[in-house]
């Protein structure tokens, strides 16, 4: 976001105008910010074969995941649906990759059918994928290296009582399901949480799966998941990318040596690539002043964004109405009926009923996590793209919400 003669932009369109053209909640995404952020692992990665595959689950707008497309990037995918919006979407089958957790082997099989790749995620999976396919699909295997790592217990998705991947100590376990099956491993996974914010808690999971990699004789890739860490306030770490980089090409270069075969490496990042690139514009509704706070009430809460409330995460907050009024401490709050802080204790310049506040950083898992609590509709999302805000998705209505509902005439 710019600030220029007192009003903000992003992606070269005013912010406030554009609230007053769609309306309030809006989510927007600009374009150019996804670039700059898929850019940046493109330069850390310069001398081994990398490909992207753009996490869709931060955010699933079919513009935004045709936009990465455009970019060169891959998908990865955590549910048969989002296969489906990926084809849609115009990727070709093999640059989709399926990483689902505890799915029926029936969606495998649908997966499989769709001719994207499959990551196998537990012994009773492989099993069942062997049994039915022997050689003839090639499979990639999610191995938990049992890492600490990720921002919040709920977003650690590596640690030993995790839920995700096989555990790499049943490397011997996995080798003879895979020789007695024929299966043929072409890729092994790790995707060990959010929030990662120790480039060597990373580069320690890397090490373990190049040793892993010994193992198994017809890999043609290894992916190191995501975990990424952006900045959500002043003075947060972020993955330094650059190290992560450098450390992890000289690796896989010897790695690829010693196996001797030149293999790609693998991201798939979604907070990393979509988080900085949105804004989710609210108005105040209330300024309310109790004993102990100044409370801001906005038109929207937990329902639009979930993640202060799921995750402790803290977001920027902007009045980007008045940008140079005095400051002073509001909590701004939801209209749920819960208490769905958006954010506590915050220096915002004056707030006046009406203002519109942006709150930052909401690209990921903003949108792709809300819901119809309370009855309220979902908000429209705009892409701002060669210096235009674009309607990308239509406001839902009160209908949208009734709509699969059957009045069984009482
Ligand atoms: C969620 C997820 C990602 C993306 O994680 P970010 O922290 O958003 O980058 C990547 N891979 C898998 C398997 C995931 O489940």
């Amino acid at each position: 976001m710019q600030l220029n003669k007192n009003r903000y932009s992003l992606g070269g369109v005013d912010l406030l105008e554009t609230a007053q053209k769609f309306g309030t909640p809006l989510y927007i995404y600009d374009a150019e910010t996804i670039k700059r952020q898929y850019d940046k692992l493109i330069v850390a990665f310069p001398e081994v074969k990398l490909k992207l595959k753009y996490a869709c689950k931060a955010l699933n707008n079919i513009n935004i995941i045709k936009y990465l497309k455009s970019l060169g990037s891959g998908l990865d995918t955590v549910s048969i649906e989002e296969v489906e919006i990926g084809l849609k979407a115009g990727y070709e089958p093999s640059d989709i990759l399926y990483t689902p957790n505890c799915v029926a082997f029936s969606e495998i099989k649908k997966a499989v059918e769709y001719g994207v790749t499959i990551n196998i995620d537990n012994m009773s999976i492989l099993e069942q994928f062997g049994h039915e396919y022997g050689n003839t699909v090639p499979c990639c295997i999610r191995l938990n290296p049992h890492i600490m790592a990720g921002g919040n217990s709920h977003i650690s998705v590596g640690h030993i009582d995790s839920k995700f991947g096989i555990s790499i100590y049943q490397v011997p376990l996995i080798k003879r399901i895979v020789n007695n099956h024929k299966i043929k491993v072409t890729g092994l996974h790790m995707h060990t949480g959010s929030d990662i914010l120790d480039a060597d808690v990373f580069l320690r999971g890397a090490d373990l799966l190049f040793e892993a990699a010994q193992n198994f004789t017809d890999l043609e890739y290894m992916d190191f998941g995501s975990g990424f860490k952006v900045s959500y306030k002043e003075g947060d770490i972020t993955t330094d990318i650059n190290k992560i980089g450098k450390k992890i090409t000289a690796n896989f270069k010897k790695l690829t040596k010693h196996y001797g075969r030149e293999l790609e490496l693998w991201f798939e990042p979604g907070k990393f690539l979509v988080s900085e690139s949105g804004v989710l514009l609210v108005q105040a509704n209330v300024v309310k002043q109790t004993l102990s706070t100044v409370f801001v009430g906005v038109n929207s809460g937990q329902n639009h964004l979930l993640r202060p409330k799921m995750y402790d995460a803290y977001h920027n907050i902007i009045n980007i109405s008045n940008t140079k009024g005095s400051k002073r401490i509001y909590s701004v709050v939801g209209y749920i009926c819960e208490t769905d802080t958006l954010g506590y204790d915050r220096k915002l310049n004056e707030v006046k009923e009406g203002d519109i506040l942006a709150i930052l950083n909401a690209g990921a898992y903003g949108f792709t996590m809300s819901s119809n609590y309370n009855s309220r509709t979902r908000p429209a999302e705009v892409m701002i793209i060669n210096g235009e805000a674009k309607l990308i998705r239509e406001r839902e209505t009160l209908e949208d919400q009734l709509k699969h509902q059957i009045d069984i005439g009482l």
